[in-house]
Order: structure tokens, then sequence, then C-alpha cells
């Protein structure tokens, strides 16, 4: 006899679960697209523990008829689609018939659903896709799933999963998506009890947006709007001064559904490059209308995939599209911010550390900043010297600064090539890591102070590192809502705009969450470092290079940046002299 065997249904229907439910989010991403697809007005999801122990979505939608219940557990048991041509036309966002079996296949699940047209609903139970109750059931129309437990019988998946923070984390990022994804649907999102989202559903994405991500980035959005053969685009993107340190806030979705896209994500950032710092990325709500018949959304399991016909066109569009509104928005009279002046955008201080108002009056301001003694190094308070890098002022002597951005300094038989943002760069890390590492941070006050309104996402990262942003020197205390406020920074990094100052830390926790040991922050303080530290093409005086040189020179290792660049890089009299063949 031979040894090859069918699998059983739940075996099936558990190694499929693995494509469609790899953890909590995923079931919430398939729950509210089902809700969606059932013409819902309003969707409600529920989560405790980060949806490992409880999930609920409930929507108003059209509900499913009793004797289909038990069908919508069975894989590839689909009312959205009949015929193999129909793939060619997806309008809905399921058509594969499933997820609902995925789900129950690895937790437990509780369905409570009812057609306007019947009396009675219906209640189902099913746990580990093994039915345990079909009843009538009273219940309002429109359909409730909740899930408990989920891999509580896949222990090998259940391991994989992270805290209920970070579960819950994933889940709240998605809900902000779906949310904006679907202006005309209202979405509440509750937390342990908490609401955390609510959004009106009356069909107005910028009051989507708001509800959302707050006020500051709702007051800072371009509308957006372009048709092409074959798709079209409208929405809002987001002013160059809202750029954020992570790409979470890029969002675009296509025919309703959020997707992922390498060739969006290069166009939206293409079109943004000459406007925003490296390593910055801007807001973009992007809703995106194809001919069904020209993508291909069933590449994955998950349908995060997305396959456009013609991608470069896409590419194209979408860049030329944003370019333009940028590049309107930019355009103030008088000023050029084009590529002809290479040299603006460079020494620009990063445009956000700006608020609008104050923009056009920057923006206009460059040039004149650009030639005239600009904000500078400002002579620091002298930390107490430690003089392990021995070079005493009698020992070196300051010619001059070369290309606004590089200090000579005689140095006995050597001539030295200091990049002065990277020497201020390196000041800061060392004075911000001692301080921090012997407890003795200095803050200063801001008076009044400043009120800084973070989006929920935000808000959630500055909770769980409340403490760290307390060791390294902020007050941050609630404002209401939303609303935070800023009453003191680190001292040593008075130089950056105080809003930036937090507001960029914060990213950076969003992005990368920070475990273990205290060092662990010294990364942040690195980058704040060099946000705070005076830019390149910048024209300091003689006064301010030589507290510059005198403070690098008494660090212990004044050669490199906390990025491991070089800070000084050194040519002997010798190889000058080789170089004129004065000495052979
Ligand atoms: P798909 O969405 O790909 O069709 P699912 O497994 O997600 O597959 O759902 C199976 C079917 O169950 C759907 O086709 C739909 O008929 C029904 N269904 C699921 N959720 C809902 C809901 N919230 N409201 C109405 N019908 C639903
Ligand atoms: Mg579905």
């Amino acid at each position: 006899m031979g040894i090859v065997r069918l699998l059983d249904e739940e075996t099936i229907n558990q190694i499929a679960a693995g494509e469609v439910v790899e953890r909590p989010s995923s079931i919430v991403k398939e729950l509210v697209e089902n809700a969606v697809d059932s013409k819902a007005s309003a969707i409600t999801v529920e989560m405790k523990e980060g949806g490992i122990r409880y999930l609920r979505v409930t929507d108003n939608g059209c509900g499913i008829a009793a004797e289909d219940v038990p069908n919508v557990f069975l894989r590839h048991a689909t009312s959205k689609i009949r015929a193999k041509e129909d793939l060619e036309c997806i309008q809905s966002l399921g058509f594969r018939g499933e997820a609902l079996a995925s789900i129950a296949a690895v937790s437990r699940v509780e369905l409570l659903t009812k057609r306007e047209e019947d009396l009675l609903g219906t209640r189902y139970v099913i746990n580990g896709g093994v039915q345990e109750d079909c009843s009538e059931a009273g219940c309002p129309n429109g359909t409730t799933l909740i899930v408990r437990d989920v891999f509580y019988n896949v222990p090998a998946r259940k391991k994989f999963l992270r805290s209920a923070a970070t579960e819950g984390g994933y889940i709240t990022e998605l809900m902000y998506r779906l949310a904006v994804s679907h202006p005309e649907i209202s979405f509440s999102f509750l937390n342990q009890g908490r609401t955390a989202l609510y959004t009106a559903g009356n069909g107005n994405l910028h009051d989507a947006i708001y509800a959302v991500y707050g006020r500051e980035i709702a007051s800072n959005l371009i509308p957006v709007e372009g048709k092409y053969d074959g798709f079209s685009v409208e929405g809002f993107i987001g002013k160059p001064a809202i750029a954020r340190g992570n790409r979470a806030n890029e969002n675009y979705f296509v025919n309703g559904r959020y997707v992922q896209s390498r060739i969006l994500n290069r166009a939206i950032e293409e079109a943004y490059k000459p406007h925003i710092m490296q390593h910055k990325f801007p807001f973009t709500c992007l809703m995106l209308r194809f001919d069904p018949q020209r993508i291909d959304i069933n590449v994955h399991p998950s349908k995060l995939e997305v396959r456009f016909e013609q991608q470069e066109f896409v590419y194209e569009q979408i860049y030329h599209t944003l370019s333009a509104a940028l590049r309107a928005f930019m355009s103030v009279p008088e000023v050029r911010l084009t590529d002809e002046i290479p040299v603006v955008r460079e020494m620009a201080p990063p445009p956000e550390i700006f608020e609008t108002k104050r923009r056009e009056e920057y923006v206009q301001k460059q040039q004149e900043l650009f030639v005239a003694e600009s904000p500078s190094y400002a002579a620091a308070p002298a930390s107490p010297v430690q003089m392990t890098f021995p070079l005493k002022t009698e020992t070196y002597r300051i010619i001059g600064q070369l290309f606004h951005t590089y200090w000579l300094l005689e140095v006995d038989n050597q001539l030295y090539l200091i990049d002065q943002h990277a020497a201020h760069e390196k000041i800061l890390y060392e004075r911000m890591v001692d301080a921090y590492r012997k407890k003795e941070v200095l803050s200063q006050q801001i008076s009044p102070p400043i009120i800084v309104s973070l989006s929920p996402r935000e808000v959630e990262a500055y909770v769980r590192y409340q403490e760290r942003f307390a060791a390294l020197g902020f007050l941050v205390e609630p404002f209401g809502g939303n609303e935070y406020a800023l009453s003191a920074v680190p001292a040593d990094l008075y130089r950056l705009s105080e809003k930036e100052m937090f507001c960029s830390l914060l990213d950076q926790l969003v992005e990368t969450p920070v475990f273990g040991p205290a060092d662990a922050i010294l990364e942040q303080i690195a980058s704040m470092s060099c946000k705070a530290a005076v830019k390149g093409n910048t024209k300091l005086s003689e006064h301010e290079a030589r507290h510059l040189v005198e403070e690098l020179m008494t660090l212990e290792n004044p050669f490199h940046c906390p990025h491991g660049r070089p800070v000084i890089i050194t040519m002997s009299k010798y190889e000058i002299e080789k170089k004129f063949k004065r000495i052979l």
C-alpha cells in the first residue's frame, strides 16, 4: 500500500490559515474588509490584550442568511465571485472565500448575524474549526464576529506572537489606515474598553484624516488629483513641514484597499526628494482607482500585494502629479527652490523646524542667510575640561574656514581639516551621553510651554517611553485630548527647535522600538545630536570656531562622529612637501 494520504479538512485549514492569519492584526484586516463588503455604514472594532485574547468586529451591513451561516466557514465559500472570469474584475475586497475558514481554524469564533428582512438572526460558534453551536438568536441587523484566543490550538504559531502591546500596536496602525481608506464609513476602535479612534463617516477624507492623525497633520495638507488612462488618484499629501522619520504615514489605497507597493513608495519619495531631508518620509493619503482589469490583487492570500499592468506608467503619473502639487506649493515668488541652487538645499536647516507661518519668510531669507552671519555655533557654557586629548590652545593655530564648512588648523607639523557639523555633533553627543550616564541631564525650561498635538500612535509611543523622555531631560505633561505641553527639553540641544527635538525622537521610537538597557537610547541621542549640530555651509565666526575646536579637543576621541564618519582629517607637512616636490 502506498504512503501518500490526503490530509483531513482540519489540517488543510490550519496549514492554509498560516497564509491568511499571521497575527491578530491580519484577523482584523479580514473581518473589517468583510464588513466593508457588506455595505456597512458603521464598523466597530474592539480589542483586548492586543487582540490575542479578544477581538470583536461589529457592522451594520447586510448580514448573512441563516442557511448560509455554516457555509461561510468552509474554505473557498464566498458570495463575492462565482466563476473564474470574475477574478478579472474584482470589485469587492474579499473574493478568495478563505478568511473565515482560516480564522476559525486557529481560534474560538462566535458569530451573530441578522439580515434586515429576517425576524431572528443566527448565533454560530466554531472553535478550532469545530462547530459548537448554531441556533436562532435575537440580534440587531448586521454582523458581529468575536474572535477569542488566537492560535490557542497552534502552539507553534502562538510562540511567534509578540507582546500584547506590540500586537495591539499593529492593530492600531491598521485601524488608522482602514479608517482613512473609507471616509464614508464611521469607524470606532476600542482598546481595553477605551475609545482609541472615532471617525464620523461623513464621506469627507479631510475630516477622516483629522480624526485619525490630529490637527497638526490635517492643517498641513495639499490636495492632489489626477486622471490618467486606466486609473485616477485623489487625496492629500503633507507639506514637507510634517515629514516624519518613518514611513508610517505614507498611506495609499488601491480601489479602497490598503496595500503595500514599492512602486508607489518610490514614486512618492522621489517626488518629495527635492523638498525634504534625507531619511524623512512624507505624509500621504492617496486614493487610487484602477480599472479592476488592469491590476492583479490575487498575488498572495493576504491580498496586501498588488500588481499593476503598466507599472512604469503608474510610477510616472504619480511621481509627476505629486511633484507638480509640491512645486506649486513651494513656489514662493522671487525664490526658486530648484536644483540650480543646490547650495540652498544643502545649507537649509530642515524646513520642518519652522512653523508653517514662518516658512515663507524663511524661504525668502534663505539666500541672505547663506551669506550673512547665520545662526551658528553659539558659545556654549564650557564643560569641565578633561585634557585627555592633549592639545593646548597655544599648540594650534586656526587658519580659517574653507567652503563655509571646514576649519583649517595648523597643529605642529600637521594640517587638520575639521568638519564643523561633525565636530559639533560629536561634542553634543558626548555631552549628552555623559550626562545621561551620570543621570545628570540638564533640562532647559521653555516658557510658555509649547503645545504639541500628537497622533494617537504618537501618544502611544510617548506613554510607552515616558521614562526615557524624562531621563533625557524632557518635561511633558498631558494637556487634554491628544495635546501635550512641552515645558522642558535637554539643555545641550538648545539649537534645535524644541518641537522638532521631541517629535523626531518620538518618530524614531515609533519606528524602532527600544528595548533593553538604557544604553539602547544612545542611537537616539546620536541622531538628536546630528539634528541639533550646526550644519555645513554655515559661516562661523572665528570666535565660535575656536570654541568648537577647543571643546572638541577635550574629547577622548575627537576623530570620529557618533555615526562613525570622520570629524578630522589630517595631512602632514611631509605629505604636503612631497606633493610640492620639495622633498622626494
Ligand atoms: P470572502 O470575503 O473572500 O468572500 P470570507 O471567508 O472572508 O471570504 O467570507 C466568506 C463569506 O461570508 C463572504 O463571501 C460573505 O458572504 C460572508 N460574510 C463574511 N463576513 C460578513 C459580514 N460581515 N457581513 C455579511 N456577510 C459576511
Ligand atoms: Mg473576506
